[in-house]
């Protein structure tokens, strides 16, 4: 299948964490980018490797305009990120094919949204999240449940506190799994939080997003819950 790329250039680079990157990208048109929030782009690299385009989710809502952000965690036993790591600055001219992928919103939002993820899967609940609040889509509550090990992984961690304070329809629910003596909040895995959120089962849609073991898990937990495979939609990151 032949990937059609277009050149979008990175205007800015901000560390989220010292593994992490949120990098900004702007078509050189005007044409707004149109996406789906929950997709995804591919980029094309410069690296010895069979296959050279990685998959990022889009981090940043659709705005009508021609930007998008991506969140991205460097694996210093990959080839794609620490290429970015070394090379990517302000500037440069990066070959992006999609917007791309079904994990995206239901057209209408009947039950409760359970967001659940880890690491830089928080990226395409973070675009959901901000399309709904900009679009002021009707939803009923909605939930972030996000896993890191330590206080310093927890991404976007003063925007969502501010997002909760400021909608109470939505609750932001980091878990650190080693968390310091400081931390008062969730600790230990995802799982117990959902498990207890919606400990009476009543509907709801799940968007799994993040590291294969956590999904897997999930997968099984929320099905032993009683709730089917359409409820809970899932986007694997390796
Ligand atoms: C739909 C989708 C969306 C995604 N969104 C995001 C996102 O928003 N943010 C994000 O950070 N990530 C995201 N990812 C993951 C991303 O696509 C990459 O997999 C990730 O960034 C690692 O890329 P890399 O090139 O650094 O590692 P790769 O080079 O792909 O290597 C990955 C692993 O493979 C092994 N490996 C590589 N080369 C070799 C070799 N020659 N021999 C043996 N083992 C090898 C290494 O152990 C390494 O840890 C997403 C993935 C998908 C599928």
């Amino acid at each position: 299948m032949k990937i059609n790329y277009r050149n979008a250039t990175i205007f800015q680079i901000i560390d989220e964490s010292p593994s992490v990157k949120r990098y900004f990208f702007k078509f050189p048109d005007s044409d707004p980018f149109d996406f789906k929030p929950g997709q995804f782009v591919m980029l094309d690299l410069p690296i010895e490797s069979k296959i050279t385009n990685r998959s990022y989710s889009i981090a940043s809502a659709p705005n009508n305009d021609n930007i998008f952000e991506l969140i991205i965690v460097l694996n210093p036993h990959g080839l794609g990120t620490p290429h970015m790591w070394e090379n990517f600055k302000v500037g440069d001219q990066i070959p992006v094919a999609g917007p791309l992928g079904k994990f995206t919103l239901p057209n209408q939002i009947e039950n409760d949204l359970c967001l659940i993820a880890t690491g830089t899967g928080i990226a395409p609940l973070r675009c959901m999240l901000h399309h709904i609040i900009n679009q002021n889509l009707p939803h009923k509550n909605i939930y972030l449940i996000f896993g890191s090990r330590t206080f310093n992984d927890i991404l976007y961690y003063k925007e969502m506190q501010a997002l909760s304070s400021k909608y109470p329809y939505f609750s932001f629910v980091p878990v650190l799994s080693r968390p310091d003596e400081k931390w008062t909040g969730e600790h230990g895995y995802v799982h117990h939080v959902y498990e207890r959120l919606f400990v009476d089962k009543r509907p709801a849609t799940f968007f799994l997003c993040g590291w294969k073991n956590m999904i897997m898990e999930a997968r099984e937990r929320l099905t032993n819950m009683g709730y089917d495979k359409s409820q809970i939609k899932f986007e694997l990151y390796d």
